[in-house]
This record gives C-alpha cells, sequence and structure tokens, in this order.
C-alpha cells in the first residue's frame, strides 16, 4: 500500500475538485510513492499529533483541517505550523488533508453530524452548482449498449438513487476517412454513411478524465465523436451543509438539551426564537453563518454551525433557533467517520483513531 492509494481513495469518496477554492487539500507533505502500513486520523494535524503517529509507528496522518493554509515562507521553527511541518519531514511522517471537499459530499463531515441528532430525510442544505457535465457521444447503434456499459462503469449516469440513466436516440451518421486514416468502418477515401446512435449522459465532473477513457477505450471507432458540456444544474449530492428533519417535533428546550447531550457540550450559545417547536433543522460543521440565508428559505426551524460572531447573532431575528456549537465540538465526530470508513474499506493496514485532544479552546 502506498500513500498514493489513499489518495485515490479520497478522491472517489471527497473530490480535491469539491474543496473551496481558499482551501488547501490533498497530500501537503510527503511523497506519493512512499509505502504506508499505519494510517493515523485526527481532526487537526498538530506537533502533538505527529509526535503521536511517530510513538504508534504511523506513516500518514489524515486530518480534517489541512495544517498549511495560508502558506509558509520559511522553515525555522518560528510558530506551530512550521514546527509542526518540520517535524513531519524530519519523522518521515506525510500529512494528508480533506477539509472542505470531505464537507461538501453527502456522506461527509454534515452527514456524521446529522446522524448525531438521528435526523431523516436528509438533503444537502445548498446543493453545488456547476459541477455536472453532460456528455454527449455518437456510436454505431450495434455498439451502443457495450459503451454505454463502460461509460456507467466509470460512474456517469448516476442521478440520486437511479443509476444507469442515460438517453439515446437513432439517426444517421456520416465520414470521410483520408488517405492516413485507419476506418473501423468503410474505407479510405470513400464517404460512409453508418446507422448511428446519439448517447446522453451526466456526470460529476471530477469523473470526466475516467468516464473519457472509458468512453475511448470501449468505442469501435479511431475518432470519437463525443462533447462534453458544463451544466448548471444543481448536484443533489454535494454542496455545503446539510438540512434534516428530527423524528418528533421538540420543545426548543429539549431540542438544546438532545444537541449538548449528543455533542457533549458544557455549554452553547444560541438565539431568542418565538418559542416555536423544533422539526425541521439545518447544520454545517465548523464556520457555516454563511448559510443562514439557505437555512431560512429552507424552513428551518434551527440551524446549527460554529464560529458566530456577536452581530451575526442578530441576523437570525427571531426567524429560527441559531446555535454555536463551538468549531471543534461540531466537527468532532469527522475523524470518527474517516476512521470508521477507512478500517472497513483498509483491512491490509492498520488505521488508528488519534487521541490527542486538538480543540485549543478550554471552557471554565
Ligand atoms: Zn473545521
Amino acid at each position: 500500500m502506498k500513500i498514493a492509494d489513499i489518495l485515490s481513495y479520497f478522491d472517489a469518496w471527497a473530490p480535491p475538485s469539491l474543496a473551496e477554492d481558499y482551501d488547501n487539500v490533498g497530500l501537503l507533505v510527503g511523497k506519493k510513492d512512499a509505502p504506508v502500513s499505519k494510517v493515523l486520523i485526527s481532526l487537526d494535524a498538530t506537533e502533538e499529533v505527529v509526535a503521536e503517529a511517530e510513538s504508534l509507528g504511523c506513516e500518514l496522518i489524515v486530518s480534517h483541517h489541512p495544517i498549511l493554509f495560508r502558506g509558509l515562507k520559511r522553515l525555522n521553527g518560528q510558530n506551530y505550523v512550521a514546527r509542526t511541518v518540520e517535524s513531519a519531514i524530519r519523522k518521515n511522517i506525510g500529512l494528508l488533508a480533506v477539509h472542505t471537499n470531505l464537507d461538501a459530499v453527502h456522506t461527509g463531515v454534515n452527514r456524521k453530524m446529522a446522524e448525531r441528532l438521528n435526523l431523516g430525510n436528509l438533503q444537502i442544505l445548498r446543493k453545488a452548482k456547476s459541477k455536472l457535465l453532460q456528455l454527449t457521444f455518437f456510436v454505431p447503434s450495434e455498439n451502443r449498449a457495450a459503451v454505454l456499459n463502460a461509460v456507467h462503469d466509470a460512474g456517469a449516469g448516476q442521478i440520486g438513487h437511479y443509476s444507469q440513466c442515460g438517453f439515446f436516440s437513432e439517426g444517421t451518421g456520416q465520414f470521410f476517412p483520408d488517405a492516413e486514416a485507419n476506418p473501423k468502418l468503410g474505407i479510405r477515401g470513400r464517404l460512409e454513411t453508418v446507422q448511428e446512435s446519439r448517447v446522453e449522459v451526466i456526470l460529476p465532473v471530477h469523473l470526466k478524465g475516467k468516464v473519457l477513457q472509458a468512453l475511448q477505450e470501449h468505442h469501435p471507432y479511431e475518432e470519437v465523436p463525443y462533447f462534453f458540456h458544463l451544466l448548471e444544474n444543481e448536484w443533489q449530492d454535494a454542496g455545503a451543509g446539510m438540512l434534516g428533519e428530527l423524528p418528533d417535533a421538540l420543545e426548543k428546550e429539549d431540542f438544546i438539551r438532545l444537541v449538548k447531550q449528543q455533542f457533549g457540550l458544557q455549554m452553547v450559545r444560541f438565539t431568542k426564537t418565538a418559542g416555536r417547536e423544533i422539526r425541521k433543522v439545518a447544520l454545517c460543521g465548523g464556520s457555516g453563518f454563511f448559510l443562514l440565508g439557505d437555512a431560512l428559505s429552507a424552513g428551518a426551524d434551527a440551524f446549527l454551525t460554529a464560529d458566530i460572531k456577536y452581530h451575526e447573532f442578530f441576523d437570525a431575528e427571531g426567524r429560527l433557533l441559531l446555535m454555536d456549537l463551538g468549531h471543534f465540538e461540531s466537527e468532532q465526530f469527522t475523524s470518527e467517520l474517516i476512521f470508521e470508513k477507512m478500517s472497513i474499506d483498509f483491512p491490509n493496514i492498520a488505521v488508528l483513531l488519534s487521541k490527542t485532544k486538538t480543540n485549543p479552546v478550554f471552557y471554565a
């Protein structure tokens, strides 16, 4: 097993193309071809976590937050970022971050939070836009099924709970192979017409390379006729925040008690509401206040996130219960999520959950 194998695993689960522009995800320290037998999972990669990884013999740390975020101009131990990176390099430990790309997928950070509250009817709060492509290609009708199967196998044609989606229509294609062509059908120097299918499928942007490769490998023509269109459609499987429903509506006080209990909170900050019951819940791990408008227009009774500033609490205007769980607290189950999934998917390496408490905030 190499670091590259872990990288391609996350490319499939939490594609880096879904990360925010400001983010810095992927392999931040280390080499792709380095071997891995033990991986340590943590919310943050700190000096303490690097030391823990060394003591456990781990060659790689997978963290949610990227230690390298704002850029680093020198490595002389000047701050905790430099010291963490220096220590990882010296100890030959790779650092891999899956941050806003893991926030964006529907099986990521927010799903885990929603599960803690037993929310049902889950959907992405602000669905990603411009992350879907339409692929149109032309293929001899007799090869249509085989080629369509191949692009489906590569991940195209998945819409919500429906797979193998596609549309095709029949028609006639024509081409004129020149003297250097090597046509599968027809002969050089003669206009050819063929009974063809026009096939249309959709796919997420990050699968473009894989789907195109499958198309080209399975299509009989020397030159495959195809084109891609970027779609404005929302992608229901990715985006920011999550929306769900409690099994039963709760009084505000009972809901707050449930949140405190499920997230192990000593205290929580929240706004005044007009005493309505809580059933529809919006949430976003980490700094998710930018989604307040989405939570309101989705009709959420409560919106749970973190890093809310004083004046931002005013913005709720009593229209929903706005709650600040604390950044670490809201995302504390993220490392568990990665740990649980990797433990199942990588039975041949040791996947360990960090015991280091990285939260820099204390309450008294
Ligand atoms: Zn965070």
